[in-house]
Parts: structure tokens; C-alpha cells; sequence
């Protein structure tokens, strides 16, 4: 087995389901847009970090770790899945996220803790702050001799992004027609790999305010993936108005978006991520950038346990209850 062989952690292929009410409500023909369920991968609540997973995770594994350690912010997908790859894996997880420990517990975090993983809470630190305090506990934890192996911030490593290539085939299959598939950009990983796949004509990424640069963090894990003596990376589809007041604010583009989708296809998005990314396809139609006529697919990366942890969404669907 080389040592890039993926452990099995989801259920493939993921299903692609036509989204014609959604279609016709956004400027395009009912044919035209497909939902690409990535969201439905099949561990504790799904989404995009477990074919990531399933190549960092593994070589953790064939390396002797045994405990998982990765960090982000507050609610991220990526550490509650880490910890639900952890506990699949027969490991121990820890999870190194910016903030205090909140008073109430909710999304993620409340998965965090059903499955196990251990917390620690960095503070208010930036992205160099978070990773001074994964290398401190990654140390204590080589010093008890617990075998920590670190999963890159988002799983955005090369490796972890090879998993998103394999998608873009995956998806190939079902869509041989492809014109342009729309993906939430935030660590990077799943735009590089279907990029790499596809080309980078047809990927569209939102971005989501998560990196500082983030067409620099694309084109380096693109170039990664390519491997030495490639051509140089092609001209990124990647659009940045949806980042409003950050990643963390609801913008009222997303709030349209999340009401949107679900009402039109009983498909929920999460505030954070896959609802600018529909925000940002709507622009794109809007613009003439994506067109009718053409196969466009929107991949759903997951995200709804965050849902219930962002409080300006939930108020936005009490709003809508209570009228
Ligand atoms: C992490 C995440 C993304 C972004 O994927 P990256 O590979 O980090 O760019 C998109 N959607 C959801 C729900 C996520 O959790």
C-alpha cells in the first residue's frame, strides 16, 4: 500500500441532483443546474472535509499517530470532522480552535464533544497566534507520548486537496457535459483539487474571507498538485464580493441565498460557506458570467452543523417564524 492509499471514512459517489425550481428563479434553465451533495459524505454530519480527510487522516495512521490533532475557528467543519475521523479511526482527537470556551454550547462544538475530541481554547489570536498553540500542544503531546499527528488547517495540504481531484473525476462521470462548477473557497484544498481535475475554466470559487491571499493559496496547492516542471498555473475564476463584513458576519446577499434554496429545492445551505457560494452564483448569472444553456453545478460542501451554531442565521429563521 503506498503511503498515499486514502483510509475509508465517507460513502461514494456522492449523489448529483438536478435543482430546476432553483434554476428558473436565478436566470437559468431548469436543466441547467445540478446540486453536487458533498454534503452528503456520510460521517457525523458530513461535508467536504472527509475526502480530504480520507488522505490525511490515512497517512496519519500508516505513520503510527495516534492522536489526531488540527485547529480552526470557533464552529469549523474541518476539526468536528477530524474528531468524527478520529473516533472512526480508533484515535484520540484534539482540536486547537480560536476564542474561549462559549457559554452556551452549540453546532460543532456540541459534536466536538459527542465525539470525544478534547478542546483547547487559543484566545483571540490571529492565524500565526492559533498555530503557536497547535505546535505547543502538539509538543506536550509528543512529550506524553500520545503520537500526534497534525491535519493541516482546513485539511489543505496536497495531499489532503488529491481527495478533491478524485471529486472532480467523480463528478466528471456524472456530469460529462460540465460547463462550470461553483465551490466555497475558504482553506483552499477543494477548489485546487477540482481545478487541477477540470481546468481552471470551469471552477468558479467564492470566496469566503478565511486566508489573506487566497488566490496565492490556490495557485501554490494547484502548482503542488501538478508536481515539478509543470506549466505555470492558469488564471484563477475566483470572485471576492461576498466576503461582506467577514467570515464569521451574515451579509444580506447570503440571508436571500439561504431562504432562497431551501424554499426552491428543501436543500439547506450554511451562512459561512455554501450560502456565498450560491450568492456568488447568482451574482455570476447575473453578470452573464455563468450562462443559461450550460451544464452549471453546485457543489454542496456542507456545513449545516455550523447552521446552528451561528446566531445572526439563527435570528434571521426566527425572524421568519415568528414573522
Ligand atoms: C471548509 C469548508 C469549505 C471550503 O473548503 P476549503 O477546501 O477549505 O476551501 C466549504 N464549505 C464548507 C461547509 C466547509 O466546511
Amino acid at each position: 500500500m503506498s503511503d498515499e492509499t486514502p483510509v475509508r471514512l465517507g460513502t461514494w459517489p456522492t449523489p448529483l441532483e438536478p435543482a430546476p425550481r432553483l434554476a428558473r428563479l436565478i436566470g437559468l434553465e431548469p436543466d441547467d443546474l445540478w446540486i453536487k451533495r458533498d454534503d452528503l459524505t456520510g460521517l457525523a454530519g458530513g461535508g467536504n472535509k472527509v475526502r480530504k480527510l480520507e488522505r490525511t487522516a490515512g497517512a496519519a495512521l500508516r505513520q503510527g499517530a495516534r492522536t489526531l490533532v488540527t485547529s480552526g475557528a470557533p464552529q469549523s467543519n474541518h476539526a468536528r470532522l477530524t474528531a468524527a475521523a478520529a473516533a472512526r479511526l480508533g484515535l484520540d482527537a484534539v482540536l486547537v480552535l480560536k476564542g474561549s470556551p462559549p457559554g452556551a454550547v452549540s453546532g460543532n462544538i456540541a459534536l466536538d464533544g459527542l465525539l470525544g475530541a478534547r478542546i483547547v481554547w487559543a484566545g483571540d489570536v490571529d492565524q500565526a497566534g492559533l498555530n503557536a498553540v497547535l505546535d505547543e500542544v502538539a509538543g506536550e503531546l509528543r512529550a506524553e507520548g500520545a503520537a500526534p499527528a497534525v491535519i493541516p488547517f482546513g485539511g489543505s495540504s496536497v495531499l489532503g486537496a488529491r481527495g478533491y481531484a478524485d471529486a472532480g473525476h467523480e463528478l466528471l462521470a456524472q456530469a460529462p457535459d460540465l460547463a462550470t462548477v461553483v465551490v466555497a473557497m475558504g482553506s483552499g484544498g477543494t477548489m485546487a483539487g477540482l481545478v487541477h481535475a477540470l481546468g481552471a475554466d470551469r471552477v468558479l470559487g467564492v470566496d469566503v474571507g478565511a486566508v489573506p491571499d487566497p488566490v496565492r493559496v490556490v495557485l501554490d496547492l494547484v502548482g503542488g498538485l501538478a508536481g515539478p516542471g509543470a506549466p505555470d498555473p492558469p488564471a484563477l475564476r475566483l470572485r471576492r464580493d461576498q466576503v461582506g463584513a467577514g467570515y464569521a458576519e451574515l451579509t444580506d446577499a447570503v440571508r436571500d441565498a439561504l431562504t432562497t434554496t431551501a424554499r426552491a429545492e428543501g436543500v439547506v445551505l450554511d451562512p459561512v460557506y455554501t450560502g456565498r457560494a450560491m450568492a456568488g452564483l447568482i451574482a455570476a448569472v447575473a453578470e452573464g458570467d455563468v450562462r443559461p444553456g450550460r451544464r452549471t453545478v453546485f457543489l454542496h460542501t456542507g456545513g449545516l452543523p455550523g447552521l446552528f451554531g451561528h446566531g445572526q442565521a439563527m435570528e434571521h429563521a426566527r425572524g421568519l417564524v415568528t414573522g
